[in-house]
């Protein structure tokens, strides 16, 4: 052990000379501290001595159209406050071609599209610059909300988007968490508040789906203490911690949306990272079966699937025709403040690892620190049926491709 090791070193004089030593190559190269200070969870980086097998997967089997990336944004952020409606690009296109094209994605579906001209600019430079490879979705305008119009123009508003090409409608966690009465100002907005009615009715007149995200993973709503799971994530992100104030808990936020789910049964919703609850996928499995409404995609949680390996593969064979490929995927340099959803070659490779192979005990994210929570996944190994429908034929239906 370490501490005998030291205290016997340190009898015989030692210590400094041999803590020294100690630090070799490969702890250097790690940043580790000096060998005799004390060691802060910040500065562990454990490496596996497990001798397994690793399977680099380069390329997916079959061709996937990925449903959840962010190659466009909306200026007005959050709660939409900016006066305009422009959205700014993430990447060029040609530089998301150029990833799709080594990794065999066929397709990405680009969620934040914003509304008005700013939807109208996304489309033109992604998805009528380059048909088929690039589907946009329109988002709410919620900087409108508090007008008395509202519920009528924002239905109006999807029409509109509808007709200059979008292809779904994306809920950001603005609806529950962000957005408030005035604005900034108030109290916050419940996810099932009658004025969206209109809006959700829209989407299904118009056939959209509509991808949903309003919770985030269950430890974002506990303290940020010793006992918290995401420590390392939320130290690095605090704006994502969603305890105390007057946030409401985890659950009331889901009965809010199964609320939506159960009053707009004609509008179909992706609930995006495995239906906000891949922590629970009883929970998640137990919407499916209340909810036909309701299908899921995987964003940024094969950190939470693929540690549960054996519910997670279980999970894949009962709702295989209602699970989208999906990554979360943010182009860099935005996306490197959040390793577990860059955009770039190696974060597919994970995912595609983690699909089709039966690899143990590896990183979800390429970083040297597991940027979620400190702990690896294990592959689950589909087999070609599912990981078909998974891929892509889902998705395929989803977007109204032809097979
Ligand atoms: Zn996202």
């Amino acid at each position: 052990m370490d501490l005998d090791r030291r205290s016997w070193l340190a009898t015989f004089g030692l210590g400094a000379v041999s803590a020294a030593a100690a630090r070799g190559a490969r702890a250097e190269e790690a940043g580790c501290p000096p060998a005799d200070q004390p060691l802060l969870l910040q500065d562990f980086r454990p490496r596996s001595m497990l001798h397994v097998k690793e399977t680099r997967v380069p390329t997916p089997r079959f061709p996937v159209i990925d449903v959840h990336t962010h190659f466009t944004y909306a200026r007005g952020g959050r709660t939409g406050a900016a006066p305009d409606n422009a959205v700014a690009f993430n990447a060029t296109a040609k530089d998301a071609l150029a990833v799709m094209d080594r990794k065999g994605v066929r397709a990405v579906v680009n969620l934040t599209g914003g509304f008005g001209k700013g939807l109208e600019e996304a489309i033109g430079a992604l998805d009528r610059a380059h048909a088929g490879r690039f589907y946009t979705c329109t988002e709410p305008m919620w900087g409108a909300f508090s007008e008395p119009r509202y519920p009528q123009l924002q239905a109006d508003a999807i029409e509109k988007a509808v007709k200059a090409g979008a292809k779904g409608l994306k809920v950001l966690k603005t609806l529950g968490l962000y957005l408030r009465e005035r604005g900034r100002e108030g109290p916050l907005v419940k996810v099932d508040d009658r004025r969206f009615d209109p809006m959700w009715e829209a989407a299904a007149a118009h056939h959209l789906p509509v991808y949903i995200h309003v919770a985030d993973p269950e430890a974002f709503f506990l303290p940020i203490d010793c006992t918290n799971e995401r420590w390392d994530e939320l130290g690095h992100h605090p704006n994502w911690s969603f305890h105390g104030k007057d946030f409401p808990s985890f659950r009331e936020i889901m009965e809010a949306r199964d609320r939506v789910l159960a009053r707009h049964p004609k509008t179909l919703f992706v609930g995006l990272h495995v239906g906000h609850d891949a922590e629970n996928l009883p929970f998640v499995s137990e919407s499916l079966d209340r909810f036909p409404n309701l299908t899921v995609e995987l964003g940024a949680r094969i950190g939470e699937l693929g540690r549960q390996p054996r519910a997670s593969r279980k999970f894949f064979e009962t709702y295989q025709d209602r699970i989208f490929f999906g990554t979360d995927a943010v182009p860099p340099p935005e996306g490197e403040s959040t390793p577990q959803q860059v955009f770039k070659d190696e974060l597919y490779e994970i995912y595609y690892r983690f699909l089709e192979t039966d690899d143990e005990y590896f990183d979800y994210a390429p970083a040297p620190v597991p940027p979620q929570g400190r702990w690896r996944i294990y592959g689950v190994a589909l087999p070609d049926g599912i990981l078909k429908k998974v891929y892509h034929e889902n998705a395929g239906r989803l977007l109204g491709l032809k097979a």
